[in-house]
């Protein structure tokens, strides 16, 4: 029973409020990420639960037992940093158990568990190599293994994979998520990258100015998002000002009424309509809002046709193949597919 709890968690620097009553459960054997832009406070949150950073209110408890003013090494995390801190002058399997090197485990032990590790991330037969002739790949591997090898309670890691290129990263992405279900170890992973997030976890924390916004299922946030941030942040989406009257939905002067499946989260006045690229429906200018088509895009397996309506810009993601046919300069009709419509304050 290793659920991680955190309550009423704050870190001002200065005045600076960088954690602002931070509060939430995370599940034994879940993997967890922390999503947000630059500077929303995500490491500072993973640091104050690895013990690197102590809170200016607020605890940190693992599986009950209050951990808030116990000292890194003895808080059973493993911890992998975006920077990776391997070292050069070590082998591979000396930096993969240099966490038990410092606990006092004995050498014979130390080798047995880095042939172990090393199998688990898929790189037999490397202990012996040195940090530079390993490929980024391996290193972020050898990395991960070193986070592990002291068999954590909760596995913690900041932007592990920001360093790799796009294929490589969602290769480790896949990998880093087969690795912690083998083990089923309970795991918070820091990331900037909305996809990364839905790729590998349980549940996502949103977070935004030192304050969650939402935390839940990676479906659950991608379609019932808490608001106009959190639905902008996940996937793509169209965001239009909207008003919210006896039911119906006005927006750029039209009025919409509210279908079964609608998400409709404000009960009247100002608010957001969010309409994912793939809910947007175009026909003959009559048939809905007018927008002046600006530029389509073929990629393929779909049509992008961006749009203007009023100072607006639309979005439409199209199948291939529609018989649907627009060009620049064209004027078509937009709708938003009923129930699919998503207004949030
Ligand atoms: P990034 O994705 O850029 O790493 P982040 O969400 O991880 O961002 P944090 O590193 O947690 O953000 O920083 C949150 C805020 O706290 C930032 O505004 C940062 O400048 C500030 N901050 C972090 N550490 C310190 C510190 N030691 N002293 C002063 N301010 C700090």
């Amino acid at each position: 029973m290793t659920t991680l709890r955190i309550e009423g968690l704050s870190k001002l620097f200065g005045t600076f409020k960088a954690l602002d009553d931070v509060s939430l459960e995370i599940p034994d054997g879940k993997f967890v990420c922390l999503l947000g832009p630059s500077g929303c406070g995500k490491t500072t949150l993973l640091r104050v639960i690895a013990g690197l950073e102590t809170p200016s209110a607020g605890r940190v408890f693992v599986g009950g037992a209050d951990q808030t003013l116990v000292p890194t090494h003895k808080r059973g995390m493993g911890m992998v940093f975006q920077s990776l801190a391997l070292f050069p002058h070590l082998d591979v399997a000396d930096n993969i158990t240099y966490p038990l090197a410092i606990r006092g485990v004995d050498k014979a032990t130390r080798r047995a568990r880095a042939e172990e590790l090393l199998d688990l991330v898929r790189l037999p037969g490397l202990g012996a190599r040195r940090v530079h002739q390993l490929s980024g790949g391996q290193r972020q591997r050898v990395a991960i293994a070193r986070g592990l090898s002291i068999n954590p309670q909760v596995f913690l890691l900041d932007e592990p994979l920001s360093a790799l290129d796009a294929s490589l990263r969602e290769h480790m992405q896949i990998e880093l998520r087969q690795i912690q279900q083998s083990l089923g170890v309970t795991t918070v992973v820091v990331t900037h990258d909305q996809k990364e997030a839905l790729t590998m976890a349980d549940l996502v924390i949103v977070m935004k100015d030192g304050v969650i916004q939402q935390a839940g299922a990676p479906m659950e946030i991608y379609h019932n998002p808490a608001n106009a941030f959190v639905a902008g942040f996940i996937g793509t989406t169209n965001l239009l000002p909207c008003e919210i009257n006896a039911g119906a939905i006005s927006v750029l002067g039209h009025s919409l009424a509210a279908a079964d499946g609608d998400r409709i989260a404000v009960s009247r006045g100002p608010a957001s309509l969010s309409v994912r690229p793939e809910h947007v429906l175009l026909g003959a200018p009559e048939e809905g809002l007018r927008a002046e088509v600006t530029f389509v895009r073929d990629l393929g397996e779909s049509r992008h046709v961006l749009m203007r309506a009023g100072d607006q810009d639309i979005t439409a993601h199209l199948p291939p193949g529609g018989a649907l046919r627009v060009a620049p300069g064209d004027t078509v009709g937009v709708s938003f597919r009923p129930g699919e419509r998503v207004v949030v304050q």
